[in-house]
């Protein structure tokens, strides 16, 4: 029998492991892993394990039992494809088949790169370290208002320290989200407590002496005190490791991976964080940074390397894409893809607690971003992926189900 390797031991290698064995595959499954822990999930470090109401968050996978050979603490460095080995920290690893499931590394802020008293957000190490310092309710500064930064933020607040936003753009999610749809969540960060800055840059960060407080230097001269720095300004996917390997990179550093989730080398596949693939759904290539992905990749990887010794093919991937988020008491779900030609209808009051912004193509549905609106998302998942023409005057009514016309 062939043995897998899969490396990354995050959400998609997990996944992908747990996913051959589910679907019959008898062969050895390796899951290589940097970080020395157990593997783990990534949500609950800027929720309930930032703020200490839970432990951990060690996925709940017997390993042992189901024939899965765990190295942690064990970098891949290299890929040779043409001798199917994998170097590592701990020296050469054969494969027959090689999953990349590396995910992504959060962004630096340049010139704090070493800088006491600045954090990312990741990993479990990073979730630890920023634990005490939300304990001592000091001046935080979050750089950048996306995802993560809302997030942590959100911890903040309800930690008890102050809490100021640095953002370079003029609103919010700005990379995700059109000013209409960002503009009401400004509002959040105020009635959380927190103060937003758009418009402005990090210039340099001023680290604290013993006992003082740091300061974070504004690209206008502004100076606002920091004990600690939090740097949430995105994430790209972890391959350097691959440069010269002759795996196909895309311009994020992303692996290009085709419809199947296989790379361009053959016997090795990409899935989660680290890879985009063709989206025959939107015409176009995606990259997707969230959970979800990296929960349904690893069906397909584990279908198609069994498929390969029977000859079946599984079904393209081609998911409608989906992520929550948990910012400001509020619970924020998306589903699907949108681009700025899509046209958007309003479902309730944004000022509001509870409203959805849907996105239409030709009157189907393509996406739709709900807060507060878990029965809107669930059935528009559902419209976006059986493709239905909708009636924009009826989809703006928040009274009615989102349905069919
Ligand atoms: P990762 O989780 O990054 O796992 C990759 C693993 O590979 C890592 O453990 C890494 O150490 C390891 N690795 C990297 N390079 C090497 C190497 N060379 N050799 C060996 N191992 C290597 N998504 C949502 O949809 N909703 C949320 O609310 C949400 N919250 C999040 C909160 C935080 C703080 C973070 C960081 C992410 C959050 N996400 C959320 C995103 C989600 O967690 C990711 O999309 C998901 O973890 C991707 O899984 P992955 O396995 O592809 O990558």
């Amino acid at each position: 029998e062939h043995g897998v390797v899969v490396v990354g031991a995050g959400m998609a290698g997990v996944q992908t492991a747990v996913a051959l064995r589910e679907q019959g595959f008898t062969g050895s499954v390796t899951l290589i892993g940097a970080e020395p822990h157990q593997p783990y999930d990534r949500p609950p470090l800027s929720k309930a394990v930032l703020l200490g109401t839970a432990e951990g968050s060690a996925f709940d996978v017997d390993f042992e039992a189901l024939g899965i050979t765990l190295r942690l603490g064990c970098e891949a460095l290299g890929l040779r494809p043409g001798r199917h080995l994998l170097d590592t920290s701990a020296g050469p690893v054969p494969y027959d088949v090689l999953v990349l499931a590396t995910g992504a590394e959060p962004n630096r802020l340049p010139g704090a790169e070493g800088v006491p008293g600045v954090h990312l957000l990741r990993t479990l190490d990073d979730a630890e370290r920023l634990r005490p310092v939300l304990a001592r309710q000091h001046d935080i500064v979050v750089v950048g208002a996306g995802w993560i930064g809302a997030e942590f933020a959100t911890a903040a607040r309800e930690a008890g320290c102050a809490v100021t936003v640095v953002e370079a753009a003029d609103r919010p999610l700005a990379g995700a989200l059109p000013a209409e749809v960002a503009a009401p969540m400004t509002a959040w960060y105020a009635d959380a407590g927190a103060v937003l800055r758009t418009h402005a840059r990090v210039e340099r960060v001023e680290p604290g002496d013993a006992g003082g407080s740091g300061h974070v230097v504004l690209d206008d001269g502004s100076r606002v005190p920091a004990d600690a720095v939090v740097v949430g300004i995105g994430a790209r996917p972890a391959t350097a490791w691959l440069a010269g390997s002759g795996i196909g990179l895309g311009t994020h550093g992303e692996v290009l991976a085709d419809d199947r989730l296989r790379t361009s080398v053959p016997d090795v596949y990409a899935v989660g964080d680290c890879a985009s693939f063709p989206s025959g759904r939107y015409g176009e290539r995606l990259l997707v940074h969230h959970w979800d992905n990296a929960l349904q990749g690893p069906r397909t990887v584990a279908a198609d390397i069994i498929g390969a010794a029977t000859g079946e093919a599984p079904a393209a991937y081609d998911p409608v894409p989906y992520f929550w988020s948990e910012q400001f008491g509020r619970f924020v779900q998306y589903a699907g893809h949108h681009t700025a030609a899509d046209a958007t209808v309003w479902r309730g009051d944004p000022a509001g607690p509870a409203w959805t912004v849907c996105w239409l193509r030709e009157d189907r549905l393509v996406a739709l971003l709900a807060v507060g609106r878990p029965r809107d998302l669930a059935q528009g998942k559902r419209l976006i992926q059986a493709g239905t023409t909708m009636d924009p005057g009826l989809v703006a009514d928040p009274a009615r189900p989102l349905k069919a016309a």
